[in-house]
């Protein structure tokens, strides 16, 4: 069966579809199936912020437990690549750019064969919790972006509100959990030769993190539409977050799953530390609507 890149559907919201198995592979960590079609998010091999989707695939009445979903990349001999094995960032030519579902055990039973229809069952209630997690995570940005926007003294990019990028120049790493994100910043050289007021950052961190806080309220309160764009089916296609604030539509470049609107939020806030001079950690924290 030829391989083409896969499609995938959770960009919609979906949980839940049916495809047919394509490709099983192997590897020392265990088997993986891979579908034409499917519901389930995989964690990306470069930028790893929203871990990979959890749950089932049923086949010949049989369930199989997905363990973790990753993206997986097949060269132009034939060569599989698994998750962080994979040479090249997602999309790049020569390339066909797979959903791969990692099972609990080191080969891939009869049921799951190339060729054969598979009903994929993504775990809804930790989906829903990492897209809750993923949506704070943008809107805490957001927010702490509004909030040092004034400490620039240099032109820097903006962010889809038109306020300075902190989030994107002194951000390391972004990590979406359940109902939350941490998000680690460093406050080097670098940035403060870019024009950052890093020392009045850190001296009034407890200022900006109410600042933050009272922003996320107001927006929670709103109740915004927040939805994905995607620029085609499948996996390497360009997809957008867009949320509609009272500032305006927020637009933001995003591979991940998010919430239908913020009124699946009671609250979003945020703390600060300070593990050492040089770095911020920012730890968003989002509780479920009833
Ligand atoms: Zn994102």
């Amino acid at each position: 069966m030829s391989v083409a890149d896969t499609r995938v559907t959770f960009a919609s919201g979906a949980v839940h579809g049916t495809g047919t198995v394509v490709l099983v592979h192997h590897d020392a960590d265990g088997a993986v199936v891979v579908l034409d079609e499917t519901p389930f998010h995989p964690v990306d091999h470069t930028w790893p912020d929203q871990p990979g989707d959890t749950g089932i695939l049923r086949a010949g009445g049989v369930e199989h437990a997905v363990v973790d979903t990753l993206m997986a990349a097949v060269d132009a001999h034939g060569a599989v690549a698994i998750g962080t094995e994979i040479p090249v960032k997602r999309g790049e030519d020569g390339w066909t750019w797979l959903v791969a579902h990692r099972l609990d055990r080191p080969d891939a039973p009869v049921e799951l064969a190339v060729g054969a229809t598979v009903d994929a069952e993504v775990d809804a209630a930790r989906r829903a919790a990492l897209s809750r997690g993923h949506s704070a995570c943008h809107l805490a940005a957001l927010a702490l972006n509004a909030a040092t926007t004034g400490l620039w003294s240099k032109d820097i990019g903006l962010d889809a509100l038109g306020a300075a990028n902190f989030d994107l120049r002194a951000g390391q790493s972004s990590r979406i959990r359940p109902d939350g994100s941490v998000d680690e910043y460093r406050l080097g050289k670098s940035l403060r030769r870019s024009g950052f007021d890093a020392a009045s950052f850190a001296a009034d961190l407890d200022a900006h993190r109410d600042v933050i806080n009272a922003k996320l309220r107001e927006w929670v309160a709103s109740g915004a539409l927040s939805r994905i764009e995607t620029d085609g089916p499948t996996i390497v296609d360009r997809r957008t977050w867009h949320c509609v604030l009272p500032e305006g539509e927020a637009a933001i470049l995003c591979g991940g799953t998010h919430v239908s609107s913020l009124g699946e939020f009671a609250e979003v806030s945020v703390s600060f530390a300070q593990p050492d001079a040089q770095t911020v950690v920012m730890t968003t924290t989002a509780v479920p609507a009833e």
